[in-house]
């Protein structure tokens, strides 16, 4: 919980963090990225980023993770706020308190829900109303993944993963994310995923049928089936106790099991919210990742929590 001085104006943004249904990566590009083809979802971990005026720019961090995050120029909740205040003609200085639910450098998408929380944070601070393709521009400019955060819910993002499209997706599923810790950088798991594919032709990624039909059916033994992602082999190899990770959440009857993203976090499926804490459990037991989380999806994208303006006395 976050509290900011008596009387003082702030917005707090709470964010969800995703993870990748299917993560199809293409070939290399000329400007260093890869196009993809790929489902994002996102879950009920979250982030909640407030925002209040202050005398001097500043990051503050909370929670679990907060040691692990960047405070200076580069955090991208700093960034995205003075993108909205250049966009805005504001020259006010504001604070940011992250409250870091969601772990850091796990494949999950965290600083960039920051981000995301923080375009919209600001915005209601400063009442500027900026429409929401002005947000989806400076969502896509600070990250990949930024505009995914604003949205939530299920998509399809091609393109560097920045161009979302709606997809028709039914039920609610139960996840459970295995953890490890120590992060994996996103830059190092994409080019060991080309070191591993050498000179091998790389076809244009499309999203593919067999998840499309899982998510129309609602059945989350065929969402199971049809969980994939290109960067889980190159994850493994830097970090190879992921794939046994993998493996005994299967054996412990998860319906699927993927790498999020670039890891090292691996996500599980259960068949209900029940089989989410036998899992949860489990894994725990067996003390296979440092720390397991549940989480549900689809969750919201980043929308207002609170929003106090100067109280009178
Ligand atoms: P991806 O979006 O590529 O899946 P990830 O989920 O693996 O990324 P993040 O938690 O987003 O990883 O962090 C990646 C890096 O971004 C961190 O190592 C950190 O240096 C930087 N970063 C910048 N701002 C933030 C922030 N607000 N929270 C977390 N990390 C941040």
């Amino acid at each position: 919980m976050i509290t900011t001085r008596e009387g003082s104006r702030h917005v707090t943004v709470r964010v969800p963090a995703k993870v990748n249904l299917e993560l199809n990566v293409g070939p290399h590009r000329a400007d260093g990225y890869h196009d993809l083809a790929t489902v994002f979802h996102a879950v009920s971990l979250y982030d909640d980023v407030t925002v209040e005026p202050a005398a001097d720019w500043e990051v503050v961090a909370a929670g679990p993770y907060a040691e692990q995050i960047p405070l200076d120029e580069s955090n991208l909740a700093l960034l995205a706020a003075r993108r909205v205040a250049q966009a805005g003609g504001v020259d006010t200085p504001v604070r940011i308190t992250i409250d870091k639910q969601i772990p850091v450098a796990g494949g999950m998408a965290g600083g960039s829900a920051d981000g995301a929380a923080a375009l919209v944070a600001c915005d209601a601070l400063w009442g500027l109303e900026l429409s929401r393709p002005q947000l989806d521009a400076m969502a896509g400019d600070l990250g990949s993944d930024v505009a995914f955060a604003l949205t939530g819910g299920t998509a399809i993002g091609s393109g560097r993963g920045e161009s979302l499209a709606p997809v028709l997706a039914r039920g609610s599923y139960h996840w459970v994310f295995a953890i490890s810790e120590g992060g994996l950088s996103t830059p190092a798991v994409y080019a060991e995923c080309d070191r591993m594919r050498g000179r091998r032709r790389i076809a244009a990624p499309e999203p593919s049928d067999d998840l499309m039909a899982a998510l129309r059916s609602g059945d989350p033994q065929a969402l199971g089936s049809a969980l994939s992602n290109d960067l889980q082999e190159a994850a493994f190899s830097l970090r190879p106790p992921l794939r046994d990770l993998l493996a005994a959440g299967l054996e412990m009857g998860a319906l699927g099991g993927v790498v999020s993203g670039s890891g090292p976090t691996v996500a599980f499926l259960a068949a209900d919210a029940e089989g989410a804490l036998d899992l949860a459990v489990a894994l725990a037991a067996v003390g296979s990742a440092p720390e397991v989380k549940r989480a549900t999806g689809p969750a919201h994208g980043a929308h207002v929590l609170s929003h106090e303006m100067t109280r009178g006395r």
